[in-house]
């Protein structure tokens, strides 16, 4: 039952050409009247989908006229945002807006988002029902790479932001937006590079809201409600190289030891072993909040952890998505050895990519897996992110604000706190903000929320206006002192 709980998406002067501009744009204004064309939010979201700003692990790929023109689209497009906000650029291709508050004396909130998209795996192409970059709008939905994560979340704010300047309206708290460029590559040139220069400036938010939770309508264990699921955390990213070395030689005459067979052995261990099933903030919160609406004896167990916790982590560990909240996982995920049919191999190399659990620490979990390994001939290396930000406060203002604005977009949702099992940007911004808020105002069904970073992502154009609308109250509950 508990197996779905987690998230759980060139006019030529010519008479002629006079003519017929004003025939076309009379024709557009008359179709437009009858609501049949719509420049409005969705054709501008369509539009940004068009640009190719792709993160590559390869620097070299990355095309970064594409991250140009995003930036000079979004320019053009929102004015009013950005005569009236400060918009600085950081490593050319990172956008901070800055709106100054009428009460400068109340700590600033960040809100932040990632404008770059990850690739399109190669030879899958020919699965998206419409072409990943060509913004196109069918069905109702909108299609394409970055339609959920996260371009979504740069045009919704800045659609909001235009929308209350409009209306005249100016925050008491300074508000900050970040749009950065390489989320999906590390952040190393986006948001760290904001967030030093920020701590430098000796800014300091009261919290930040930063990709992650979503609004699911269909969660299997909630019949009849919706789930809004605002993230308190996320785990801890770590990389570990095994490097075995052995003798190697003719494959004729074969040593005892060998290097692959070293490193086989020790990635065997690694799956076969995965490390202790536990409960831990926010999960247990978020298990709490649940308990209620599931009810029955497993709701009963949910809310009564002093008992339930132990058959709730075990029964939530038998499923391939829970089981990434109850424990810290490691996948195997690169093997490398080997030149030639009849030579053994002298060295081996493998990659084991690790997600931990708040609470985890890094050096005690690697210290964890060498002695698991116990092998002398194999060096482990540690390649880390950084450990993530610490739980966010469940009772404090910045889920109340989230709260507040989720409740009025979202009435139907039950609003809940849980924990992101990928990894953002927002380790960069722990100099500056102590309270770390996930939120993304997307409703988004369980199965069009697996299009993310997959083939065919797309965002319904409901779920987009309805994105805008949170948006905006986010900034007005956010913007009170
Ligand atoms: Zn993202």
């Amino acid at each position: 039952m508990l197996g779905r709980l987690s998230i759980l998406a060139s006019v030529k002067k010519s008479k002629h050409c006079f003519f017929k501009v004003v025939f076309f744009s009379s024709l557009a204004y008359v179709l437009a009247f009858f609501g049949t064309v719509h420049a409005g939010p969705v054709e501008r979201m369509a539009e940004a989908l068009r640009f190719e700003t792709v993160s590559f692990q390869n620097p070299d790929k990355i095309n970064y006229q594409a991250f140009a023109d995003f930036l000079a689209f979004i320019e053009q497009t929102y004015p009013r945002v950005f005569s009236t906000l400060s918009a600085e650029r950081f490593s050319d291709y990172s956008l901070l807006l800055t709106w100054r508050g009428s009460q400068p004396e109340l700590a600033p909130v960040l809100l932040d988002a990632h404008y770059d998209v990850v690739p399109i795996e190669q030879g899958t192409l020919q699965d998206w029902l419409h072409p990943p970059f060509a913004g196109v709008v069918a069905d109702g939905y909108l299609w394409g790479r970055g339609a959920l994560d996260d371009k979504m979340a740069v045009i919704t704010s800045l659609e909001a932001l235009e929308r209350l300047l409009a209306a005249g309206y100016t925050p008491e708290r300074t508000l900050y937006f970040s749009m950065v460029h390489d989320e999906e590559i590390g952040g190393h040139q986006g948001a760290a590079v904001v967030a030093s220069a920020l701590h430098e400036r000796g800014v300091k938010f009261a919290y930040m809201v930063g990709e992650g939770g979503i609004v699911l309508p269909d969660n299997p264990m909630l019949a009849g409600k919706s789930m809004a699921l605002v993230g308190l955390a996320e785990k801890t990213y770590i990389t570990l190289h095994l490097n075995a070395s052995g003798e190697g030689g003719h494959s004729s005459i074969p040593p005892r030891n060998n290097a692959a067979v070293s490193l086989a052995r020790a990635v065997t261990k690694i799956h076969d072993n995965p490390l202790p099933v536990k409960l831990v903030e926010p999960v247990t919160d978020m298990l709490r909040v649940m308990g209620p609406e599931v009810g029955g004896l497993t709701g009963w167990l949910m809310r009564n952890q002093w008992l339930g916790a132990i058959p709730i982590a075990h029964q939530m560990a038998g499923d391939r998505t829970n089981n990434a909240l109850v424990r810290s996982t490691s996948a195997v995920t690169m093997l490398d050895s080997g030149v030639k049919e009849n030579v053994v191999p002298q060295k081996a190399h493998a990659v084991v990519n690790m997600r931990l659990l708040p609470g985890d620490k890094v050096d005690e979990v690697v210290a964890s897996i060498v002695e698991l390994i116990d092998d002398e001939n194999i060096v482990v290396k540690l390649d880390s992110w950084g450990q993530s930000p610490p739980v966010a406060d469940l009772n404090g203002e910045g889920y109340a604000r989230i709260s507040e604005a989720a409740a009025r977009v979202f009435p139907e949702s039950l609003i809940v706190p849980g924990m992101l099992t990928a990894t953002t940007d927002t380790r960069h911004y722990q100099l500056v903000a102590d309270e770390v808020y996930r939120f993304r105002a997307y409703r988004v069904s369980m199965s069009d929320s697996r299009s993310i970073h997959a083939t065919n992502e797309r965002l319904a154009t409901d779920s987009l206006l309805r994105a805008i609308d949170f948006t905006e109250q986010l900034v007005l509950a956010v913007a009170k002192p």
